[in-house]
């Protein structure tokens, strides 16, 4: 039998959490026949709450699942941990400047950061949901200097599937039939995403949709401001397709993009396609045996370039931001 794998939640009581646990424990996250262990890491005052959520996890008797540990340390969740997903994070509160979400923000991911420094697995993998997502990724990175950079990743997969089916609504075409989408930047109201290189049915979707104000004007609104809309429809903001795209995420980052594919990550830069090395954007990456690679040699046009361009401004902002507040 294999050995289980130690998969690290923080903010396990959160609503992503709820919706993100019982597909990470039921094999969706790594695979159908690889066990895990669970740490789910809460600040003090959600602990009671993920204790209910883990008589829940034992409930469903998971086979997969071999333990479940809860605390608010991290140095105790981080332990041998495999592959971390960071979810919890300070959310913005009305009133709140930019510069004191980043600072709440960089008060729980440096912290995590060094926790995961000391004391994760040597192959740990990182995950960052929380937002502002990319920012925190680097928080955590920078504080991480014995883990490869590379292993700090930033979510842009729901914003990836969300123009995927956007797509493949205004086309007619199954959301299989999409191929090649990419997100770049930031997630936030200025990620870009890119349909010139995406192929619909084989066919390159740009040329298919022919319609450059649709994609100003209906799709690339709507992708960025799809979270609004569903806090506005719900009540409550997205969780569940949140959860969703997070196991995609390491689902492929883990078991590889299929041939003729590939996928949309938040990865520190290398520089590619003049983005500045360091800071965590969005790219379009293939991934195989556990590592990826950035998809490259693609043409861009004027169009793409400005989006990207403002995009990858945004993040030098709150790179410039972090380390101002000594952060990074
Ligand atoms: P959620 O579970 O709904 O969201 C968690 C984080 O994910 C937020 O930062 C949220 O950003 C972000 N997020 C990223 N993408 C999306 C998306 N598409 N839709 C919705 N959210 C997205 O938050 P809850 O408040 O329900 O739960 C947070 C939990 O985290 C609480 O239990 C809290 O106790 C815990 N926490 C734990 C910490 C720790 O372990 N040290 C530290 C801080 C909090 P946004 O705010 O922009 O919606």
């Amino acid at each position: 039998t294999r050995t289980p794998v130690n998969v690290t939640v923080t903010g396990a009581a959160g609503q992503i959490g709820y919706a993100l646990l019982f597909r990470i424990a039921s094999g969706h996250l790594l695979g159908p026949d690889v066990p895990v262990n669970l740490r789910l890491l809460e600040i003090p005052q959600g602990l009671k709450a993920a204790e209910g959520t883990a008589m829940e996890l034992d409930d469903c008797a998971f086979p997969l699942l071999r333990n479940i540990e809860i605390t608010d340390d991290a140095n105790v969740g981080f332990a041998g941990a495999n592959v971390a997903l960071l979810v919890g994070a300070r959310p913005r509160t009305k009133g709140m400047e930019r510069g004191d979400l980043l600072s709440a923000n960089g008060g729980i991911f440096k912290p995590q950061g060094k926790a995961i420094n000391d004391n994760a697995a040597d192959d740990i993998k990182v995950l960052v949901v929380g937002n502002p997502a990319n920012t925190n990724a680097l928080i955590a990175q920078a504080a991480a200097p014995d883990v490869p950079a590379d292993r700090f990743t930033a979510m842009t997969r729901l914003d990836h599937n969300r123009a995927i089916s956007q797509l493949a609504a205004k086309t007619g075409a199954a959301v299989s039939d999409i191929k090649k989408l990419t997100i770049w930047g930031n997630h936030s109201a200025t990620q870009y995403p890119d349909i010139f290189h995406a192929e619909v049915g084989g066919k390159n979707a740009a040329e298919l949709v022919n319609d450059e104000a649709w994609l100003a004007d209906t799709f690339i609104p709507t992708v960025a401001k799809r979270g609004a809309a569903i806090i506005e429809a719900r009540g409550a903001s997205s969780a569940a397709s949140a959860a969703n795209a997070a196991i995609d995420h390491v689902h492929t980052w883990v078991n590889g993009t299929a041939a003729g594919d590939w996928t949309s990550m938040g990865i520190p830069s290398d520089g590619s396609y003049g983005v500045p090395e360091g800071i965590i954007s969005s790219f379009p990456v293939t991934t195989e045996n556990g590592t990826y690679k950035i998809v490259q040699g693609l043409d861009i046009n004027e169009f793409s370039r400005a989006r990207i361009d403002a995009s990858v401004k945004e993040l030098t902002e709150e790179r410039d931001a972090v380390r101002e507040l000594g952060l990074i």
